[in-house]
């Protein structure tokens, strides 16, 4: 075996309900504006021309429950509600059956965003990355068994901040459907199990500050906390 210069950080594992075994962490991927409430209060309206991606790191991601510093460069860093799927399978150029079969669970999820960067590099064209790539920033629940979940539609999906909801909505609001998403972004990449899938936040996001506690649930899955610790 070829000896390494450093080690690298281990990959980050999630818990999955009913399993011995963790979920890793391969690549994490988002879906922007896929709620049309959220899409306005960004100022955009919707379209059904094609749903449109970014991605965080696997190192960003982090577990409920954990209390991260609060990120440098911002002054308005975001909460974002999301339902997470977890791919299960491999799947490339799916159509609608193989997408369904593909999702191998789903939990809760934080996109936490560094809202003025994301704003300010939208504006000049650049790539949203500071925005959204931020350390700690990708936060994730345990993961349960789609077979466990049933439909997803009238769940509803709510985020709080020290107790005060900020988000509330249901999944029936998504814009473009669990299949549609996988079915879509298997055209341009090769889907595989490590992959995670963060679906779009409903309207309500915004800012958190040092001592803030968050937390979040979708009917039916593991809820999912996080708390803000002053910046470092
Ligand atoms: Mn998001």
């Amino acid at each position: 075996m070829t000896a390494l210069l450093f080690d690298l950080p281990p990959v980050v594992t999630i818990p999955v309900v009913g399993e011995a075994a963790h979920y890793p962490v391969g690549r994490i991927f988002c879906v922007g504006r896929n709620y049309a409430a959220h899409a306005a209060e960004m100022g955009f309206e919707v379209d059904r021309e094609a749903p449109f991606y970014f991605t965080k790191s696997a190192a960003s991601a982090v577990l409920t429950g954990a209390t991260v510093a609060y990120p440098p460069g911002t002054e308005n860093y975001h909460h974002e509600m999301e339902l997470v799927i977890a791919i299960g399978a491999p799947v490339f150029r799916a159509d609608a059956a193989e997408a369904r079969a593909a999702i191998y669970a789903m939990g809760c999820g934080l996109d936490m965003t560094r809202r003025d960067l994301q704003i300010a590099s939208r504006s000049k064209q650049r790539p949203w990355d500071l925005g959204k790539d931020v350390e700690d920033s990708a936060v994730f629940a345990p993961l349960t068994p789609a077979a466990q979940v049933g439909p997803v539609g009238p769940q509803r999906i709510h985020l709080a901040v020290n107790g005060e909801i900020r988000q509330d909505a249901t999944l029936d609001e998504l814009i473009w459907k669990l299949d549609e998403i996988i079915v879509d972004l298997s055209q341009f990449y090769h889907l595989r199990p490590g992959d995670l899938i963060m679906t779009g936040t409903p309207a309500g996001v915004g800012p958190v500050v040092a001592g803030d506690t968050i937390t979040g649930g979708i009917d039916g899955l593991e809820g999912i906390s996080l708390t803000i610790a002053p910046a470092e």
